[in-house]
C-alpha cells in the first residue's frame, strides 16, 4: 500500500530543495499551490496530533490526476490541519471552491421547506439561486418532480466529523473503534422509520459486502488510488461498517473517508422527500452525538470539516442517477453541466465512467452555499437537463434552453 514513511525525523537532514516532491507531471489543485518555498516553511509544522505537510500532500503527490474530475491533492488528519498547515490549504480552497476567500462565512440551511418550485425562466436565469420577485414563502414546495422516466434515483449524502478525534488519514486504530461504537450507540437509538442496524464490515461475507456495493448502498473497497496514499485504508476492514435502516432509505458508512457519512437515497425523482428525510436523520444523528458528550467538527468560516478539503462546508453531494443517452453525446453537454454549477460521474461511483448514457449527476460546490441552495440547483437543473433530452430525443434543438451561467 503506497503510504509515506511521512513520519521519518532523518528528512530534516535534507534541506527543503531535496526534499520537493516531483510534481511536474501533476493536475491536481495542491501541486498547482505548492511552491518550493511554502514547502520549506512548512514541512517541520505538525499539529498538536502529529499531522505533518507531508502526510497533508502524499495522496496528491501519488496521484498526479484523475480521469474524470480534477482532484484536490491533499486530505487533513485532524480539525486543527486547516489552521495550521492554511497557507497551503487557503488558496487550495480559494481554487476548488470558486473564489472561497480566508475571511468568508459558510452557512447552513437543513430546513427542506425552504427548496421552491421554479419556472422555466428561474431554471435558465443567470447567478447561483436567483429569486426573481419571491417575497414570501410559496404554498407548495419544489423538489418531488423529477421526472421518474429519466431519474432513476435520488440520493444525498454528508459527511461528519466528531471533534477531538483525528480523521481517517490519521486516526489510530484505537480512535477509530472508539468512533465506530460511539456510532452504533447514537444510531441505535433513532427510531421509527430511521430505524436500523449497524453492519460491520469485518462480520460480512464476502458476498454480502458485494451486493451492498453493487446495489450502491456501500462504499466500494479500497481500491481508489487516491483513498490508498491518503493512508485512509491502514487497517481496513477494522472498524468500518454501515448502518442503515430496514428499507434502505437512510444509510450512515462508518469510518470510511470521513468518520460518517450519511446518506438518504431512494429510487425515483423525489429529491424533496430525500432531503426531508436527510435533514430529519441528520438532525437527530447531530442530538445523539451530543446526549453522548461529542460534537461535530464545525466553524463559521470552513462549516462542516471534513477529511477532503473538497467537502468542506456542506459537504453536501445532492445527486441523481439520470439517463441522458442523446444529451451526453451532445457537444454542449460539458458547458450545460458546467453553467449549471453540476459535475458528472459514472454510476458506480467517483472513479467510475458512464455506461450506456446514464450518469450521476450532482452538485459540484459544497461551500459558501446552503444545502437548500445546492438541493434547489440540482433539482432546478436536472429539470433542465431532462428537458433538453425529451427535445433531442424527439429531434429538435436546445438552443433556447441554454441556462446563463449559475
Ligand atoms: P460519494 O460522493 O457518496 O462518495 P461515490 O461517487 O463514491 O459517492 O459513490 C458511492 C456510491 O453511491 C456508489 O455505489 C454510487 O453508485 C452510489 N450513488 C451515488 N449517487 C447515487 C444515486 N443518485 N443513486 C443511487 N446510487 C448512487
Ligand atoms: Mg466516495
Amino acid at each position: 500500500m503506497p503510504f509515506g514513511n511521512t513520519h521519518n525525523k532523518l528528512k530534516m537532514n535534507y534541506s527543503g530543495e531535496q526534499e520537493f516532491p516531483d510534481l511536474s507531471q501533476h493536475n491536481n489543485h495542491m501541486a498547482k499551490v505548492l511552491t518550493p518555498e511554502m514547502y520549506a516553511q512548512l514541512r517541520d509544522k505538525e499539529t498538536p496530533s502529529g499531522f505533518t505537510l507531508d502526510d497533508v500532500i502524499q495522496t496528491g503527490v501519488d496521484n498526479p490526476g484523475h480521469p474524470f474530475i480534477m482532484t484536490v491533492g491533499c486530505v487533513a488528519g485532524d480539525e486543527e490541519t486547516y489552521e495550521v498547515f492554511r497557507d497551503l490549504l487557503d488558496p487550495i480552497i480559494e481554487d476548488r471552491h470558486g473564489g472561497y476567500k480566508p475571511d468568508d462565512k459558510h452557512k447552513t440551511d437543513l430546513e427542506p421547506e425552504n427548496l421552491q418550485v421554479r419556472t422555466l425562466a428561474t431554471r435558465l436565469a443567470g447567478g447561483p439561486f436567483p429569486r426573481p420577485g419571491l417575497t414570501f414563502r410559496p404554498r407548495w414546495q419544489g423538489g418531488d418532480d423529477l421526472d421518474p422516466n429519466y431519474v432513476l434515483s435520488s440520493r444525498v449524502r454528508t459527511g461528519r466529523s466528531v471533534r477531538s478525534f483525528c480523521l481517517p488519514p490519521h486516526c489510530s486504530r484505537g480512535e477509530r473503534r472508539a468512533i465506530e461504537d460511539l456510532s452504533v450507540q447514537s444510531l441505535d437509538a433513532l427510531d421509527g422509520d430511521l430505524k436500523g442496524h449497524y453492519y460491520a464490515l469485518k462480520n460480512m461475507t464476502e458476498e454480502e459486502q458485494q451486493q451492498l456495493i453493487d446495489d450502491h448502498f456501500l462504499f466500494d473497497k479500497p481500491v481508489s488510488p487516491l483513498l490508498l496514499a491518503s493512508g485512509m485504508a491502514r487497517d481496513w476492514p477494522d472498524g468500518r461498517g454501515i448502518w442503515h435502516n430496514d428499507n434502505k432509505t437512510f444509510l450512515v458508512w462508518v469510518n470510511e473517508e470521513d468518520h460518517l457519512r450519511v446518506i438518504s437515497m431512494q429510487k425515483g425523482g423525489n429529491m424533496r422527500e430525500v432531503f426531508t428525510r436527510f435533514c430529519t436523520g441528520l438532525t437527530k444523528i447531530e442530538s445523539l452525538f451530543k446526549e453522548r458528550g461529542h460534537e461535530f467538527m464545525w466553524n463559521e468560516h470552513l462549516g462542516y470539516v471534513l477529511t477532503c478539503p473538497s467537502n468542506l462546508g456542506t459537504g453536501l453531494r445532492a445527486g441523481v442517477h439520470v439517463k441522458l443517452p442523446n444529451l451526453s453525446k451532445h457537444e454542449l453537454f460539458g458547458e450545460v453541466l458546467k453553467r449549471l454549477r453540476l459535475q458528472k460521474r459514472g454510476t458506480g461511483g467517483v472513479d467510475t465512467a458512464a455506461v450506456g448514457g446514464v450518469f450521476d449527476i450532482s452538485n459540484a460546490d459544497r461551500l459558501g452555499f446552503s444545502e437548500v441552495e445546492l438541493v434547489q440547483m440540482v433539482v432546478d437543473g436536472v429539470n433542465l437537463l431532462v428537458d433538453m433530452e425529451k427535445r433531442l430525443e424527439s429531434g429538435d434543438a436546445i438552443d433556447d434552453l441554454m441556462p446563463e451561467q449559475k
